[in-house]
């Protein structure tokens, strides 16, 4: 049976971190959300986030927008926030389709982009630099690193290429050495892919994607999908690969509940961004 990767365990590990880190600012540190709309699973999220920010003493600022805001003037509301004091801004995706969501995440000041979705974000992490990665990426590594796995010289498949998960995640594990493959919906032969992985790391959004025959005995599992189904809420994973795994991040409890923690981890990094380069 495979040892359960506990991300709530990691969770409380990472905010007593935090605590710690938030300790050396001299004023509450500031977030600004900006929802448009009023699409009730982002309303659920910033709930999430709400409530971890005010246990740690981070002021949450929500603005909220109608739904047929244009993107001119979210970009104002961007460029608003880029010169007051918060420390952290993040829009929250998806936004309505008669919005340019690039547009808007390019107007973000990159040292405020606590979703690390600005390019200069994006080039920063590729080159290497410290920079805002996103959060649930983050996770990803907290949860290996928290257990010890080892990641230099380890073969990794990465199921999905999405820039939220599947591509930082990706490229953070390459950074630690990993040799890193990224598997996609037109990869083929999928399981002659993961089988061959020490780590697998699948965020596809495909319930039971990933089952026992596909990967290697005493491989790491680390399953990032999160899908409503009738049957309550599904990984990428099928729970019955826990039995030949080495270790598993379960969902619900894997990945999931080290994503805000991680969020708030960008926003004490983007305080130190802008005390290092604005
Ligand atoms: P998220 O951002 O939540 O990870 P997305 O829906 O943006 O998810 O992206 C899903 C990713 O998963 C895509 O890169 C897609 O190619 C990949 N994917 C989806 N289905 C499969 C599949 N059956 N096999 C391999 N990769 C898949």
């Amino acid at each position: 049976m495979a040892i359960i990767l506990d991300g709530r365990v990691v969770a409380q590990h990472l905010q007593l971190q935090l605590q710690q880190a938030l300790n050396q600012f001299d004023k509450p540190l500031q977030l600004a959300i900006l929802l448009v709309g009023q699409n009730p699973a982002s309303l659920t999220y910033i709930k999430r986030k709400q409530k971890l920010a005010s246990a740690l003493g981070i002021q949450v600022l929500l603005e909220q927008y109608d739904e047929n805001t244009t993107t001119q003037s979210l970009i104002a509301a961007v460029q608003t926030h880029n010169l007051s004091q918060t420390s952290g801004i993040l829009v929250q995706l998806p936004l309505p389709s008669h919005i340019d969501t690039q547009s808007v995440l390019e107007a973000l000041d990159p040292n405020k982009d606590v979703d690390g979705l600005n390019p200069i974000n994006l080039g920063r992490l590729m080159n290497g630099q410290p920079t805002l990665v996103p959060a649930t990426a983050r996770g990803v590594v907290a949860l290996l690193k928290y257990y010890d796995i080892p990641i230099a010289g380890q073969q990794v498949v990465v199921v999905g290429r999405s820039r939220l998960v599947g591509q930082p995640v990706a490229q953070l594990l390459l950074q630690q050495n990993a040799t890193i493959t990224i598997a996609h919906r037109q990869t083929k032969a999928l399981a002659s892919v993961t089988q061959l992985a020490d780590i697998v790391v699948v965020a596809a959004g495909q319930p039971g994607l990933i089952v026992p025959t596909m990967i290697k005995a005493g491989a790491t599992v680390i399953d990032v999908g999160l899908t409503k189904t009738d049957q309550g809420i599904m990984g990428d994973v099928d729970p019955s690969v826990s039995r030949k795994a080495g270790a598993m991040s379960p969902v619900p409890g894997g990945v999931g509940p080290l994503t805000v923690s991680c969020l708030m981890q960008n926003i004490v990094q983007a305080a130190l961004l802008q005390s290092k380069y604005d």
